[in-house]
């Protein structure tokens, strides 16, 4: 395997570096330091940086030529997410949904109808997707969900609930996982559909998280689905829903923030003094700073792992679990180093009299919510040991 980028991604590279250069402007950054895109929706520098990616198809980049997309190489979908990071951009967009997860089940599994009509209007933002999976009885064990879908005549009548959902209010239209036949095994009844969030009989109530995002919590009472709109085959949804692994691409841009993120704890650590003392002479915060570094070098060269295996086109499986849970362990931990770091005043949240660089510390505690979705540690240990070394369940 190789740590390095193929040397023709840097033409690219430079490519982005230029664009960003010009898009990302003080008034965005400003948006992205204030606003929490799941909470607030894009504000108008955020709107306009969407959409001059948009306009320029990097929104695009991994969908095939063929459906409108870049047909972009793994490398440089990578290098993109990784200068995006790095100039403080996002693509944690309303819309993301629909790009990274449906479009591609809708490629692989959709009518052809459903492709001349849905595909463009996800690429052009006109269609936002929430995906609408996890049930207060079904989070981790997903596939014993009991919301149900049944047919009647040219619809679908769909009773259930659905929680922690993001984009619940800005979405128009909801990836739902559903059961359409209750009598088969448990993950051979499940279907995947398109929900209209108009549909009468849908109840959105918000759900806000400790990281400040509002997500939703949703009630469906014989909610009506037309057939039309059943991605895929009956009774396939569990296994079309796992398309989307195909186009997961190792997470590179948050190892990037990562390790920006990790440089200017370094520099405040060496730069600034307590009780007469600089921190970083403190042999606690050493140590923490020290195991920081090391494990984002480790994410790194897990990610890259990754990479390597997709731009062989192959399908990362226990490797993206072992690097799932090395960060998610390693955000614990340079969350405890920057408690040492910032001491008391780390408590203090950003734009309040003395808080500490913009409230980082205590944002560093929220944003572990995170480390919840898609996934939790302990399933990605189970997925390690069960896929990666073969151990019985
Ligand atoms: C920020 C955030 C955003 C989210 N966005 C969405 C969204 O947009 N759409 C959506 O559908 N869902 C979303 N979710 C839900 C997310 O997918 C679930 O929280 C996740 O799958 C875990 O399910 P649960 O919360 O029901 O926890 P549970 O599955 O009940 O787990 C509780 C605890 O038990 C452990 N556990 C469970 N099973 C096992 C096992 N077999 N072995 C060992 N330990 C186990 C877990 O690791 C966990 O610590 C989001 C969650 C968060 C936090």
């Amino acid at each position: 395997m190789d740590f390095n980028y193929p040397p023709e991604t840097e033409a690219f590279r430079e490519e982005i570096r230029a664009f960003l250069r010009e898009a990302v402007t003080p008034e965005y950054l400003e948006e992205q330091r204030t606003m929490m895109v799941d909470r607030d929706g894009h504000g108008p520098a955020t709107q306009r940086f969407v959409d001059a990616l948009r306009e320029r198809g990097y929104l695009t980049l991994h969908w095939p030529k063929e459906y409108g997309g870049q047909g972009r190489p793994v490398f440089e979908q990578a290098v993109f997410a990784e200068e995006m990071a790095r100039a403080g951009a996002s693509t944690y967009i309303v819309g993301s949904v629909g790009l990274n997860m449906v479009a591609p089940a809708l490629m692989h599994y959709g009518s052809e109808q459903q492709k001349k009509e849905i595909l463009p209007k996800i690429a052009s933002g006109e269609i936002n997707f929430c995906q609408m999976f996890t049930e207060p009885e079904a989070g981790s064990d997903l596939a014993s969900l009991r919301t149900t879908a049944i047919r009647d005549g040219d619809e679908y009548v769909v009773n259930g609930t659905k929680v922690f959902i993001t984009w619940a209010f800005h979405a128009n239209y909801g990836y739902l996982l559903a059961r359409t036949d209750p009598e088969a095994p448990k993950h051979r009844g499940l279907s995947l559909f398109m929900l209209d969030m108009k549909s009468p009989g849908v109840e959105i109530h918000p759900l806000s998280l400790i990281d400040g995002g509002r997500h939703g919590l949703i009630y469906l009472e014989n909610v009506r689905i037309p057939r039309a709109n059943l991605i895929g085959e009956e009774n396939r949804g569990w296994y079309h829903a796992a398309i989307t692994l195909d186009f997961e691409r190792a997470g590179i841009g948050a190892v990037t923030r990562n390790e920006e993120d990790i440089k200017r704890l370094i520099a405040y650590a060496r730069t600034t003094e307590r009780n007469g003392q600089r921190l970083s002479a403190d042999p606690e915060i050493r140590k923490g700073l020290l195991i920081a570094y090391r494990d984002s070098r480790i994410t790194r060269a897990l990610a890259m792992r990754v990479l390597d295996i997709q731009g062989h086109g192959r399908v990362a499986n226990s490797e993206a679990s072992e690097l799932s849970l090395h960060s998610r362990l390693a955000t614990g931990r340079t969350s405890e180093t920057k408690a040492l770091v910032y001491g008391m005043y780390g408590q203090l949240f950003q734009d309040t009299p003395y808080a500490v660089e913009d409230g980082d510390g205590v944002q560093s505690w929220w944003r572990l919510a995170g480390r919840h979705a898609a996934g939790t540690i302990e399933i990605q240990k189970n997925i390690i040991a069960q896929r990666g070394l073969g151990m019985p369940r």
